[in-house]
């Protein structure tokens, strides 16, 4: 199949990549000229693990190709793939605009029979809309259909959740239209669901809400096991292992961020509204994990009183491990919360470095290793889980900071782990080592 995929970001550039590999033609399209010149030299925009060299595989086998205009591609393609960014309005609802734009370029520029096929996030009526859009301005002897295919891919981990997912959701009005985006995923051997359009945009939001509801709930049980001296690590592990609980998803920590789940938890709580129905339960998800994100700030206060002019280390600024991803990180909220109380901030994130100077406040000092940011430092904070800060060695957090007192938001380490190191360890939902 011939396949133009719309947005060449996480998401667009993953799919593009991926289907390209298991045998279709692919043009990623994107308006960003920068992003197209990279691509073109087989350079990847974004850290993904596996990316580039699936994606340099493809180019070599002339597979994969990257351009900034849609209308060449739409002369020749089969089934075009929109996957450019549904961000937050300031109200909480998704915003369209992007998907808009697409939809009308496909519209003025469609030549053949497609299949046009939504990857990104969007609310529930969303494809009938932009079908709807797209319809009013085709020509009438042109037909194309609709497909929601909503994305479940992680960051950092994507090109292995693309090839191993638990699920491909095909949402379809025809049986036709189902068909064929059921024979272009075949050969990714996932189980294939297919539904209607309208559940199909539900699934992603509700698979999603579910998760963050996870995430809340045992940071609600984490806060409770502190106060009553329980280890939430247990709690967990306890509870996982009823199969009807399952023990994914329940890490007690500093919350969810990301590009996916604090928006779509508020673009669902807008939908349920839209159709007057007050969604209580996922407002509650998100209060508590707004509250969460704000969690390390408070440790540090209480710990070491006012936190004026002390120095505080931040290890891990991306939103999770493996990506260098900063949208919505519990990073820029910390971080913030520290300069406001006459903190000095000293960051390093193994790989979000680059990026997060663009997002976190000009005041922030940046590090280039886990060694340089402890230096001096009365505090440190970890954000992030990544390997190295994981695997980071004591004897330099005792040798370098001021006072060796860490705060770990992500219970990267076990108590037995940190016992007897000669430093005072703080977690989330556990006693604390001293
Ligand atoms: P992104 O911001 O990384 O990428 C979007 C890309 O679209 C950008 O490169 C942008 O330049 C491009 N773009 C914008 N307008 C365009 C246009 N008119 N023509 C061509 N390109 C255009 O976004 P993302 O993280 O890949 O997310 C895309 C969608 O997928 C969103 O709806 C998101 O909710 C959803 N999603 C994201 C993830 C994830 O982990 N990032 C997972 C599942 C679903």
């Amino acid at each position: 199949m011939n396949i133009t995929v719309v947005g060449a970001g996480y998401v667009g550039l993953v799919t593009g990549v991926s289907l390209a590999d298991i045998g279709h033609c692919v043009t990623c399209v994107d308006v960003n000229k920068d992003k197209i010149a990279k691509l073109k030299v087989g350079l990847s925009p974004i850290h993904e693990p596996g990316l580039e060299s699936l994606m340099q595989k493809n180019i070599d086998e002339n597979r994969l190709s990257f351009t900034s205009s849609l209308k060449e591609c739409l002369k020749d393609t089969d089934i075009v793939y929109i996957a450019v960014g549904t961000p937050q309005n300031k109200d909480g609802t998704a915003n369209l605009s992007f998907i808009e734009i697409v939809a009308e370029d496909i519209a003025l520029n469609i030549s053949k029979d497609i299949v046009i096929v939504t990857k990104s996030t969007v609310p529930v009526g969303t494809n009938e809309y932009i079908g709807g859009l797209i319809k009013a301005k085709t020509p009438k002897d042109i037909s194309f259909d609709i497909v929601s295919n909503p994305e479940f891919l992680r960051e950092g981990s994507a090109i292995s959740d693309t090839f191993n997912g638990d699920r491909i959701v095909i949402g379809a009005e025809n049986d036709k239209a189902a068909s064929i985006i059921e024979q272009v995923n075949k050969p990714f051997g996932v189980p294939i669901f297919k539904t209607d359009i309208r559940s199909a945009e539900m699934i992603k939001y509700a698979s999603n809400a579910f998760l963050a509801t996870k995430i809340s709930f045992i940071n609600e049980i984490s806060t409770i096991c502190e106060k009553l001296g329980a280890n939430v690590d247990d709690v967990a592990k306890g509870m996982g292992k009823d199969k009807r609980v399952g023990n994914q998803f329940l890490n007690a920590g500093i919350g969810y961020g990301g590009s996916c789940f604090p928006k779509d938890t508020n673009a669902l709580v807008q939908i349920a509204g839209g159709v007057e129905h007050d969604f209580n339960l996922l407002k509650a998800v998100i209060n508590v994990n707004n509250n969460q994100q704000a969690l390390l700030v408070d440790k540090a206060r209480q710990r070491l009183g006012s936190l004026e002019g002390k120095r505080i280390a931040l290890l891990g600024l991306a939103f999770k491990p493996n990506t260098d991803d900063m949208r919505e990180a519990a990073s820029i909220v910390i971080s913030t919360g520290l300069l406001q109380e006459g903190s000095e901030v000293i960051a390093y994130d193994p790989i979000a470095n680059e990026n997060a100077k663009h997002v976190l406040s000009n005041e922030v000092q940046f590090a280039n290793s886990i060694s340089e940011a402890l230096t001096e430092v009365n505090l440190a904070l970890i954000i992030t889980e990544w390997r190295e800060i994981i695997e980071m060695d004591f004897n330099n957090v005792r040798r370098l900071m001021i006072e060796p007192i860490i705060i770990d938001g992500r219970n990267c380490f076990s108590l037995d782990m940190v016992k007897d190191k000669g430093i005072e360890y703080h977690s989330v939902g556990r006693p604390a080592v001293i």
